[in-house]
């Protein structure tokens, strides 16, 4: 038996008949961008995350870099991101102009250390941009004390984070935070999708004007805009998945927790921690193991299907050899990259796959290759 790292199909054999049904309701509706099921699911995503206003996107990428712009930042300015991340993270704060400018994280979290942003801080800094890495918050209190110190703007890339809560609140709004509804997140659409959630009214208006050429009034361009819009398909899709988000977290957080009590202890595999104020959603499962390489090949060579998240640091990438980091200058972001695997996890695993996982990885941290 194999077991795939993401089976991106079982969630549709499961909803089958309700994402049909959302299916053939907008297509014979004649309104396909921007219409009622759209204004639907930004009201329910909005109340799911705590009655706070939304605006869907076009993409995760977009939502980041919608809100950058909806603040003014652009060229010139900084923004702090986390050296751990995914790309996007940068690039949506290269998309304005704007440089990232890295801060390394804890190695026990994976999210961005609040102890080293002040050193970050330049007269250019506008803002802060933490990412709950995984599916588990960032500390948004100590990240936040920071950003009022230095009079910074937070925007939270929330794309790994649906449903996940930092002190018994959502994630989704405290400041602004930015969704992605890319298929293989926790909530995804079948396509590409995306939503800015916020309580300041004035920023979701901006935010709403950007993502459609600038404009409310057809016709009418108050400001240069972009078209970044969801598709009526993918919001009715995702209003369908809504209903279940918290069940397939809680399905996630289940299989986290055996991987947490039957991978305990092994020698040579350091294992995602938790929080006691963070409600992880585990969008993915992370261990640490100096033998990446081995341990991978052989859980391979006993059809566990793994990955890496990411091999490759951002400020290691060709994509930003330009601000000429030099190798080794951020060493825990670049170890990560080196020692970081990820376990299959998702709500459609089965136990039976799950014990073949913890089963393979016993067998692979020994050296063996699996009977
Ligand atoms: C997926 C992801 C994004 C980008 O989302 P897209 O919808 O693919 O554009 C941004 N940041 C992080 C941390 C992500 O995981």
């Amino acid at each position: 038996m194999t077991v795939p790292f993401l089976d991106l199909a079982a969630p549709y054999a499961e909803l089958k008949a309700e994402l049909d049904a959302a299916t053939q309701r907008v297509l014979a509706s004649g309104r396909y961008l921007l219409g009622p099921e759209n204004e639907a699911f930004e009201a329910e995503f909005a109340a799911y995350c705590g009655g706070r206003r939304c605006v869907s996107v076009g993409s995760g990428l977009d939502a980041i870099v919608l809100v950058l712009r909806a603040l003014d930042i652009g060229a010139d300015d900084e923004v702090i991101v986390p050296s751990h991340t995914f790309i996007a993270t940068w690039l949506a704060v290269a998309a304005t102009g704007a440089t990232p400018v890295p801060v390394e994280p804890d190695p026990l979290t994976f999210n961005l250390d609040p102890a080293a942003l002040d050193a970050a801080v330049t007269p250019r800094t506008r803002a802060i941009v933490p990412v709950h890495l995984y599916g588990r918050p960032a500390d948004l209190d100590a990240i936040g004390a920071v950003a009022a110190r230095h009079g910074l703007a937070v925007v939270e890339d929330a794309a790994q984070a649906h449903g996940a809560r930092y002190k018994g609140e959502r994630i989704g709004g405290r400041y602004a935070a930015a969704f992605s509804f890319y298929p293989g997140k926790n909530l995804g659409a079948l396509g590409d999708g995306g939503a800015v959630v916020t309580d300041d009214a004035a920023l979701a208006a901006k935010v709403r004007l950007l993502r459609n050429y600038g404009s409310t009034v057809k016709y009418h361009h108050e400001v240069k805009g972009t078209n970044s819009r969801l598709d009526e398909l993918q919001a009715a899709m995702l209003r369908v998945k809504l209903t279940h988000l918290d069940e397939w977290n809680a399905r996630r957080s289940a299989v986290a927790g055996r991987y947490r009590t039957e991978l305990a202890g092994l020698d040579g595999l350091v294992l995602p921690t938790t929080s006691e104020w963070a409600e992880h959603v585990w969008h993915l499962f992370v261990v640490r193991t100096a033998d990446r390489a081995g341990l991978q090949d052989r859980l391979t060579a006993a059809g566990v299907h793994t990955l890496v998240h990411y091999p490759i640091a951002p400020h290691r990438s060709a994509a930003f050899a330009e601000l000429g980091t030099a190798p080794g200058a951020l060493p825990l972001a670049e170890r990560l990259a080196a020692e970081v695997l990820s376990l299959p996890i998702g709500p459609h695993l089965t136990d039976d796959q799950v014990g073949q996982v913890i089963a393979a990885v016993h067998t692979g941290l020994a050296g063996r290759a699996a009977a």
